[in-house]
């Protein structure tokens, strides 16, 4: 029998880079997203860290398959972008800097305009994963991609600030870049290559 593996998310395009990850994946597991296994609660994120909303959210998902009686593990994603001449913002407020929740174009709009006046446009990716394991234990990985912030926005891929992320030592930005070319330097990817290596999914 297939073990199942939720991913813990509500955001498309996050779905769609797990999705991507995983396709070739341990062909005993079986991913599903949250939506799938009929979770649809709007978790709040109240946490002061990356780490802590990723447990939470893990910990929400956890807790609904247990209620449904239905066995599996959980990854949850929290993670964001920190601009060093903003002092790490938005970080954990990634999502809705511009106040409302999920609106890229105002998030990005706003970035532009806090960093009209700062010569340093240097920011990083960061992305932290809680997996939850049906036994009830509980792991970490973190992953960060460097970069810098460019002046206007380019490219139609991804989400969030894809487009005006340049990654350290790239001239294209992520929106510019196929899903794979993403994958192979972003945030998500090297923090889903650790989860892979230590052979969290299997490991319980
Ligand atoms: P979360 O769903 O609370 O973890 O919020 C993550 C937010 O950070 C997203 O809504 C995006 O604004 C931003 N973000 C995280 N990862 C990425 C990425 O890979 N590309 C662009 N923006 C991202």
């Amino acid at each position: 029998m297939k073990k199942l593996v939720v991913i813990a998310t509500g955001n498309a395009g996050k779905v769609r880079e797990f999705a991507k990850a995983f396709e070739n994946s341990d062909p005993d597991l079986e991913f599903k997203t949250q939506k799938e296994i009929g979770f649809t609660d709007d978790v709040d994120e109240n946490g002061t860290s990356f780490q802590e909303n990723a447990k939470i959210k893990a910990l929400a998902v956890a807790a609904f398959l247990k209620s449904k009686n239905i066995g599996g593990t959980v990854i949850a994603d929290d993670s964001g972008l920190e601009v060093k001449a903003l002092g790490g913002a938005p970080g954990i407020h990634s999502a809705r800097f511009a106040g409302e929740h999920g609106n890229s174009r105002a998030n990005n709009e706003k970035l532009l305009r806090e960093l009209a006046d700062k010569q340093d446009r240097s920011a990083r990716f960061v992305c932290h994963l809680c997996i939850v394991h049906e036994n009830g234990n509980v792991d970490y990985v973190e992953g960060e991609c460097p970069g810098n912030i460019i002046q206007e926005f380019r490219g139609d891929e991804g989400f969030g600030y894809d487009p005006l992320f340049v990654p350290k030592g790239k001239s294209l930005t992520f929106a510019e870049m196929s899903l794979e070319e993403k994958q192979a330097l972003s945030h998500r990817g090297h923090a889903i290559e650790i989860l892979k290596s230590r052979k969290l999914l299997s490991a319980f």
